[in-house]
């Protein structure tokens, strides 16, 4: 397993719309397991492989709380509900954080590292958490649907019960 380095916007490959994985092999595992390291290291909640400069369909979310890491390979959104607007950031995009609008419920079909298919329904942060990984395996950034551009000091201006609330979600994806 090994660190990589995080590809910034405007890197081109950020931009663009990536390829199906084919084969479920050792390298694809290994992109995986470095694609998890990055992203703790860089304390993120997800991971898109653009992001550490491969242009290959593959996704990580980590929710933390003792929750096991989502694995998306070739993931497909299957159903989507409800909206709701909530602050996010991206490791590409370091310091900007805005609102975004996201569907509050998710569905989706992904395949394990194994090439094993599975259905995951998440809701509220991890639906987000999601559905901001898919878009970037087609080349969709998050400054694109910034309504309202957040400054992080925003943070700190707000009640202590909302502090927990406001940094989880302008956690890094
Ligand atoms: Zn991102």
């Amino acid at each position: 397993m090994a660190i990589r380095e995080i590809v910034k916007y405007p890197a081109p490959i950020l931009k663009q719309k990536c390829k199906e994985v084919v084969k479920f092999d050792q390298k694809l595992a290994m992109l995986l397991d470095d694609m998890y390291e990055t992203m703790v290291a860089a304390d993120g909640v997800g991971l898109a492989a653009p992001q550490i400069g491969e242009a290959v369909r593959v996704a990580i979310v980590d929710m933390g709380e003792g929750q096991e890491v989502i694995e998306m390979v070739n993931p497909v959104v299957t159903a989507i509900g409800g909206s709701e607007v909530e602050v996010e950031g991206c490791l590409s995009f370091p310091g900007l954080y805005g609102e975004v609008e996201r569907p509050f419920f998710v569905r989706i079909e992904a395949q394990e590292r194994d090439g094993s298919l599975y259905e995951l329904e998440a809701e509220d942060y991890e639906a987000r958490a999601i559905l901001h990984e898919i878009d970037h395996l087609n080349g969709v950034l998050f400054d694109s649907k910034i309504i309202r551009v957040v400054d992080p000091s925003e943070f700190e201006e707000v009640d202590e019960e909302s502090i927990e609330t406001e940094q989880k979600e302008g956690e890094h994806q």
